[in-house]
């Protein structure tokens, strides 16, 4: 699923191509994916709109098309945005598509549409907005922010990480990677991690979450970027996917294991404490 470098990049394409184009009209063929609208509410608050901006929060794609006008994608499993010029071809599995008085088309297209497509008002947008962490990347997550969160639960350090609630954006993929790169072992409780872990373990998410966007993003089964590709980060990744082999920074045999949150956690017991 995509995490907050994939949806980094998917916003930061998507803004680059679309943004001034103007919706013509709007097509729903998979309505089920629709949250807070109808294909009738959409049509009739979007057409003849310009899309401003397109931004992430999270793991989803907000686009602006205008105050009091917002739309927010969050791809999950098999959802993307996909940009298409006048007359390539529709997609069997595009559930809502933008047309744009320049013949080009925006799609949402979801293999098992378990992704959404909402509508908000500015007041709405502001509520979603609130019911989620701060964002890693912003200069207000420091060590003293993170520190605070992750100390005030007995939980799993790795899956205080993950809830959306405290942190926004990191799912699996960079909670294994942040936690290996500071040397914590991701079954420890959150409230014995001292201050020091706690800022080596801010500098390393930040570290990843940052080279991971500069590689548009990490690709294993079905996330692609706006123009169809995959990301580049797999082949940087530490210790996610790779248990069994040897640490890189000890050598010691990476243990994969499902008993901490039920998802893959692979790390080093070696190095990792
Ligand atoms: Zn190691």
């Amino acid at each position: 699923m995509p995490e907050l470098p994939e949806t980094e990049t998917l916003a930061r394409d998507l803004d680059a191509i679309v943004r001034g184009r103007v919706v013509d009209r709007i097509e729903v063929p998979r309505s089920d994916v629709l949250r807070g609208a109808t294909a009738r509410s959409l049509r009739q608050r979007l057409t003849s709109h310009a899309i401003e901006k397109v931004w992430r929060r999270a793991k989803a794609v907000v686009i602006d098309l205008g105050p009091g006008r917002h739309v927010v994608v969050v791809p999950r499993f098999t959802g993307g945005l996909l940009v298409r010029d006048p007359g390539v071809p529709d997609d069997a599995y595009d559930a809502v598509r933008f047309r744009f008085t320049d013949g080009s088309t925006l799609a949402y297209r979801d293999v098992r549409r378990l992704g959404t497509v909402s509508w908000f008002d500015d007041e709405g947008l502001a509520a979603f907005s609130a019911r989620i962490g701060p964002e890693p990347l912003d200069p207000a997550f420091t060590a003293v922010a993170l520190s605070a969160f992750v100390r005030s639960s007995a939980q799993p350090v790795k899956k205080l990480l993950m809830d959306q609630r405290r942190l926004a954006g990191i799912g699996n993929i960079y909670a294994n990677e942040a936690l290996w790169a500071a040397g914590i072992d991701p079954s420890r409780p959150g409230r014995g991690i001292t201050s020091d872990e706690a800022a080596r373990l801010r500098d390393a998410i930040v570290d990843v979450l940052q080279r991971a966007i500069a590689a548009r993003g990490t690709t294993f089964r079905d996330f692609r970027d706006a123009y169809g590709s995959r990301g580049g980060f797999a082949s940087q990744l530490a210790v996610y996917g790779r248990g069994g082999e040897p640490c890189a920074r000890c050598g010691a045999r990476l243990t994969d294991t499902h008993a901490i949150d039920g998802r893959a956690t692979v790390f080093c017991h070696r190095c990792q404490s």
